[in-house]
């Protein structure tokens, strides 16, 4: 008897919306912040260039300054790229938001609650078993596997315990593609 999985099914990680920003407003003390419709500053000072990406508490809608760049020679910036500073591109400001470099320099943690969303395929379950399933994530968007995989497949987290066979840990957040194989129930 073999039991390699027959079929391989995608499963796709992807964001719905800009998550929200875990940071602490100086203000009113609240701990989220968003970018909303999305918005860059841009400032020059001779051939120098700062670029904040401004964000805004959802609370009491203080605003501040994420540093983009700061005081960086105007020739060194691709055109295009300084052209999506200056029009708001909504591409530019995901790619910015998401950079884990800007958030390590800008001292604040994505919050991805309600943010994103998993598309598996509609027909999938004929009853044999094993079935493997890849999971790609289109954003960076982090995950518990467990969870997603309790999600995905409608069952408990006892069941994904029993029935899930997977090299990587279940329990720790990742954010890159993974492949696990569900077993036969009981
Ligand atoms: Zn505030």
């Amino acid at each position: 008897m073999s039991t390699q999985p027959h079929i391989v099914l995608p499963w796709v990680v992807r964001r719905t919306r800009l998550p929200l920003l875990l940071r602490r407003c100086v203000d009113c003390g609240s701990e989220s912040a968003t970018t909303g419709e999305g918005r860059f500053r841009v400032n020059a000072n001779g051939k120098l260039l700062d670029v904040w990406l401004l964000v805004r508490c959802v609370s009491c809608d203080r605003t501040s300054k994420l540093t983009v760049h700061e005081r960086t020679p105007v020739r060194s910036f691709d055109p295009a790229e300084l052209r999506g500073y200056r029009l708001n591109d909504p591409s530019l400001v995901a790619s910015r938001l998401l950079d884990p470099l800007l958030a390590h320099r800008n001292r604040f943690a994505l919050d991805w609650t309600g943010a994103w969303r998993l598309d598996t395929p509609s027909e999938w379950l004929d009853g044999t078993w094993p079935v493997q399933v890849a999971v790609v994530f289109a954003d960076p968007v982090p995950v518990r596997p467990e969870r997603l995989i309790a999600h995905g497949l409608g069952l408990s987290r006892g069941e994904v315990l029993r029935r899930i066979k997977c090299d990587i840990p279940l329990r720790r957040p990742r954010s890159t593609g993974f492949t696990f194989t569900v077993m036969a129930g009981d």
